[in-house]
């Protein structure tokens, strides 16, 4: 009973505060859905809109010919921090943690002195959107649909985006890393993007959202052999694991790509390598072997959207600053993201709460990531139908997130 009473007065509070920080751009974006790619676009075209300082532009087309966007805010002359959602088609909740993580910037910088300070010090590109066909297709065909929609002289159809990076790139399957790295024009809009503001300005960061298991992750993936700053990002992925378990109770995991399962190809290498600066890879929630899998309740996308942003504005903090951020076990991060916002006294303590003893650690075994067998179960012929349940407790097969 005392559950089901803190349960309704979470539900209470978070739809109180629903409408307001979520930025729903209409009637037609309740708050148990997941937006459109279309209602994405009209989502970002009504911040940049509403908020000058915001520039909306398309930064390609995906293969089927559907505009890519960046919504570019801060100061463009300050180090580039990218945020990129729905590599991978059936995550949905990706798309939704890299649009209003935006719209909370935007929203909110008159109020909070410290968001305001940070838009003044980086210079943010949001695109919540990476896989646009494949994310229509996964919408009204295959809600597990997981490439994009490139169509092959042989009818196979899909190119595993987050494999087609220029990073430990293998040629073992056109099907699964493409037939070249950046053959796909998807990860070829992405690269283009952060090239030209290596050309010009200081690049900062990197997160890749994804789901789902719980996991922040940081490069390299193809090699054991970790990155000179591997202390950085190993620290501030637990310090990030910290502030989230605080706000909404979930538990996450900090590991390196490696030690899930190998990969090769894969954007957030690429980014570190040509960079130099940290990336994460964020698989969002639920946890590994929850039966939701890749299809978490929308009325779950807010206490992600609560979690996961003081977390990585705190990880963007330290990106700008270096190793001087410290964090405070006694405040909600660093800094009060969330004073003077919608968020100020929203509280999802008891929702989600994980035990310690709970986490999965995920899947630590090495698996080949070209294991065709495997991509295939999860390909467009796909095994299992859409509306049945993943079977992920007690699956034998790897599920690639
Ligand atoms: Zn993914």
């Amino acid at each position: 009973m005392r559950s089901f009473i803190l349960l309704t007065i979470l539900f209470t509070t978070v739809s109180l505060f629903s409408a307001e920080v979520r930025s729903l751009p209409d009637e037609t974006h309740p708050e148990t859905y997941y937006m459109s790619g279309d209602e994405l676009h009209t989502f970002l075209q009504n911040l940049a809109d509403k908020h000058p300082e915001a520039t909306l532009s398309t930064i390609g087309q995906s293969w089927e010919k559907r505009d890519i966007y960046s919504l570019e805010i801060g100061n463009p002359d300050a180090p580039a921090v990218f945020v990129v959602g729905l590599h991978h088609a059936r995550e949905w909740i990706s798309l939704e943690m890299t649009a209003h993580f935006a719209a909370f910037l935007l929203e909110n910088r008159e109020n909070n002195s410290d968001i305001d300070n940070l838009l003044n010090h980086v210079d943010f590109h949001f695109i919540p959107l990476l896989n646009p066909d494949g994310y229509l297709f996964s919408r009204e065909e295959n809600r597990h649909w997981r490439n994009n929609r490139h169509l092959f002289d042989d009818g196979h159809i899909g190119v595993d985006l987050n494999r087609n990076y220029d990073a430990a790139w293998v040629y073992n399957d056109e099907h699964l890393h493409g037939e070249a790295p950046f053959s796909e024009p998807e990860t070829t809009a992405l690269k283009e993007l952060i090239e030209k503001k290596m050309q010009t300005g200081e690049v900062a960061g990197f997160f890749s959202y994804h789901s789902y298991s719980q996991l922040i992750l940081f490069p390299p993936g193809s090699t054991e052999t970790p990155y000179a700053d591997v202390d950085m990002m190993l620290s501030t992925g637990e310090t990030m694991a910290k502030i989230i378990k605080k706000e909404c109770g979930r538990a996450y995991t900090v590991k390196q790509i490696f030690y899930l399962y190998p990969v090769f190809g894969g954007a957030s290498e690429w980014f570190h390598d040509v960079t130099g600066a940290p990336a994460f890879t964020i698989e969002l929630p639920p946890a590994a072997g929850d039966p939701q899998g890749f299809k978490l309740l929308a009325d779950d996308i807010q206490s992600v959207l609560y979690e996961q942003t003081g977390a990585a504005l705190y990880a963007v903090e330290r990106m700008i600053a270096g190793e001087d951020v410290s964090y405070d076990d006694n405040n909600n991060g660093i800094l009060n993201w969330y004073e003077n916002t919608a968020w100020e006294n929203l509280s999802c303590d008891s929702e989600n709460e994980d035990s310690d003893d709970e986490r999965s650690e995920g899947d630590s075994d090495t698996k080949t990531d070209g294991d065709i067998e495997i991509i295939d179960y999860y390909d467009e012929d796909i095994a299992f139908d859409s509306e049945s349940t993943p079977a992920l407790s007690g699956c034998s097969l790897l599920i690639f997130l």
